[in-house]
């Protein structure tokens, strides 16, 4: 591309963008919650938004799809919307989601969550940022391509926003593998990450996986007077926190035996600024060893999400005879989830303390993601960004887990994978005051832009 028409793309983006804050600000208003307790319509009613917005674009096809979920019943709905590649080129799928996490206490709000407030530069609202952004990046881009008259863009496109990212996407593999000819992709754009920082863009290369699971302990058949017995039984919560202790080393790593963990990341994450964005109390050190952006993107991390005790209100004099505590197990990118889940029901089982029975309940499991180093889909990408920031972009990591990305994978193995952001580290997403920065959002869909006329001129 010339600097010609990059500029000229650039212009088109700064003159499209005002109705796209007005489409994003009435996604906003929808509070398309996909969490089972919230009603279900508003997800269907951002669907049904999306969908008119996808078919005013001008592409030709647009559909609203579902497949059912593991327990036989409906996935929420999404949207399809594509323009079929010419003869022998190639095809790109952007991927959003229109659903929301719930907005938590409207208290801890600054703005009504699902009433678009902006302030300065950025927009305040549930899913403003997560993912509604991604939404309007994707029409964004097609609209400064000027499809679907865009004849001149010899690129497939295919839109696919899903509707329940925000509830663990129970329904994604099958809708993957029902609508497998639909979705079909030589590039996979998933919008649904962050940006380094405010004015330097990113490409998420790595994402952790996750297994949970509970560990039940049990010393007693019943609960005993701790008078009477107390001092030759230990309670199963003292047992418990003994077990758990094991968990990590005295630096706070992770002690599992036979984890994975990957190379460093090449940005680290600023110290006082974990401090700030996680709220730590002064004076309490960090945990783990190495760069903090490996502690928290390349490395394990094993957290207690939960535990059943007898409460301080309802506490008597008793020796309790079982504990049963939730664990959460982050993995490093590389790691096989059923082999983390095997290395934490051996060590649970090794480290039972005092002989007490010890028994692992697995969970849910979630694959990590790597992004092959340097593909033509990655090169595409970077330079698509340099041009639009001004500045290259950095390879950052994501602590959480995106699992359906293990599965685009799976059932598109040829495709390449590019995970870009809307987000920046003050976005909140799932927080009270999510927001999205309104200049950075037009910087993600000109780089968007961007990148699908490098992929049209050939990877
Ligand atoms: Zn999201």
């Amino acid at each position: 591309m010339t600097i010609d028409t990059s500029a000229a793309l650039r212009a088109r983006v700064a003159e499209l963008f005002p109705a796209l804050q007005a489409d994003l600000e009435a996604l906003v208003r929808i509070p398309s919650v996909s969490a089972a307790a919230f009603d279900q319509a508003y997800v269907a009613a951002s669907a049904a938004a999306t969908e008119q917005l996808l078919r005013d674009v001008g592409l030709p096809d647009v559909q609203i799809l579902s497949a059912p979920r593991p327990d036989g019943t409906p996935g929420a709905p999404a949207v399809v919307a594509r323009r079929p590649a010419p003869e022998g080129a190639p095809t790109v799928l952007l991927y959003a989601h229109h659903d929301v996490q719930p907005p938590g206490d409207p208290a801890t709000w600054d703005t009504d969550p699902f009433e678009p407030t902006q302030v300065g530069e950025r927009l305040f609202g549930r899913g403003a940022a997560d993912d509604k952004a991604g939404i309007v990046a994707h029409l964004g881009a097609l609209r400064a391509l000027g499809l679907p008259d865009g004849a001149d863009l010899p690129v497939g496109v295919t839109v696919f926003l899903e509707g329940e990212e925000e509830s663990g996407s129970p329904s994604f593999r099958a809708f993957l593998e029902e609508h497998r000819d639909l979705l079909a992709a030589d590039v996979i754009v998933v919008a649904d990450s962050t940006n380094w920082k405010v004015g330097v863009p990113a490409l998420t290369t790595s994402l952790r996986g996750l297994v949970d699971g509970e560990v039940e302990l049990r010393v007693l058949e019943h609960a005993v007077h701790s008078g009477m017995f107390g001092g030759a039984v230990l309670d199963a919560v003292t047992l418990m926190s003994r077990l758990v202790a094991t968990f990590h080393d005295e630096a706070g790593d992770v002690a599992i035996e036979g984890l994975v963990t990957a190379p460093e990341p090449e940005v680290d994450y600023d110290e006082a600024a974990l401090r700030a964005d996680s709220s730590l109390l002064d004076g309490v050190s960090l945990a783990g060893t190495g760069t903090v952006s490996g502690r928290l993107w390349t490395k394990p991390a094993l957290s207690v999400i939960g535990m059943d005790v007898t409460s301080v209100a309802e506490a008597s004099n008793t020796i309790a005879p079982s504990c049963t505590a939730k664990i959460s197990l982050r993995l490093a990118p590389g790691q096989d989830p059923a082999a983390a889940d095997e290395a934490l029901a051996a060590h649970v089982a090794k480290h039972a303390p005092f002989g007490a029975h010890v028994t692992w309940h697995p969970g849910e499991a979630g694959k990590p993601f790597f992004a092959p180093g340097d593909s033509a889909a990655m090169r595409a990408a970077r330079a698509a960004f340099t041009e639009a920031w001004g500045t290259a972009p950095v390879d950052v990591g994501v602590g959480g887990s995106i699992p359906f990305i293990a599965d685009l994978l799976e059932v598109f193995p040829s495709a390449a994978i590019l995970v870009t952001g809307v987000e920046d580290p003050d976005s909140r997403a799932h927080g009270a005051n999510e927001s999205v920065h309104l200049g950075e959002l037009q910087k993600v869909v000109l780089a968007e832009a961007l990148l699908l006329t490098k992929i049209a001129a050939g990877l």
